[in-house]
């Protein structure tokens, strides 16, 4: 048996279908003959691997979810202790829990967390895409692979902004994997219209679509 819980007839084509070059990580071994007989040995109770996807917000998970939600049993994670303003912090989760219901995808509330301001202490003026951001990755990944223990893959949509670094963000990802000893899929969710259609569905849901990453350094420079 195979992810789709179907036999022989789905497996790495199945997948495939679904994910193509620039979307996740083909050389990862969920594409491969071990992973595909590990999703069989689980198809009696789960049907499809399961991927916890660390969200950084609604707009991004809609740029996502449909590339994903037909091949992994999907779980939402939001995790984002950057976003120190509570407002804006219940404005995003709440948005991807419209957009969760939209799609039959639970998701998680990670809260508080690590201090964001002790983590990023020194870097404060960096510019988007500098030191502080690194930090920030790092701190959101580390929890989300911790939780991804209890999941076949984890994965963020973090890769889906033009203006963040996905090679820099599957580095973070694949380290924090390791370190949890759970299994991080690398992604580019921004490539073959991932963008566009972050925008194209968020609009038709009419998701609140912020014009600021979300940490308050992000938002002073509006
Ligand atoms: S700009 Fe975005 S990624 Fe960078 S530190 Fe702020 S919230 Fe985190």
């Amino acid at each position: 048996m195979d992810a789709g819980g179907n036999g022989s007839a789905r497996g790495v084509g199945y997948l495939m279908k679904y994910l193509h070059p620039g979307f996740v990580d083909v050389d990862h071994p969920a594409f491969g003959a071990p992973a595909r007989a590990s999703f069989g040995e689980k198809s009696e109770n789960s049907p499809r691997p399961t991927l916890l996807l660390h969200c950084c917000c609604a707009p991004c998970a809609a740029g996502a979810v449909e590339r994903l939600v037909n091949v992994f049993e999907l779980t939402f994670y939001y995790y984002n202790p950057n976003i120190t303003e509570k407002e804006e912090y219940l404005k995003r989760f709440h948005e991807l829990e419209r957009l969760g219901e939209h799609f039959s995808v639970p998701v998680i509330d990670g809260g508080d967390g690590e201090d964001f301001f002790e983590a990023v202490e020194g870097s404060e003026n960096e510019p988007e895409g500098g030191k502080r951001c690194k930090v920030c990755f790092e701190m959101r990944l580390k929890k989300t692979a911790e939780l991804a223990r209890e999941y076949d893959y984890f994965a963020t949509t973090l890769t889906l902004s033009p203006l963040k670094n996905a090679r820099l963000i599957n580095e973070i990802g694949e380290r924090a994997g390791e370190a949890a000893g759970s299994e991080y899929l690398k992604t580019d969710f921004k490539k073959r219209g991932g963008v566009l259609r972050s925008k194209a569905l968020s609009e038709e849901l009419e998701l609140y679509r912020q014009d600021y990453c979300g940490c308050v350094f992000s938002k002073r420079r509006l």
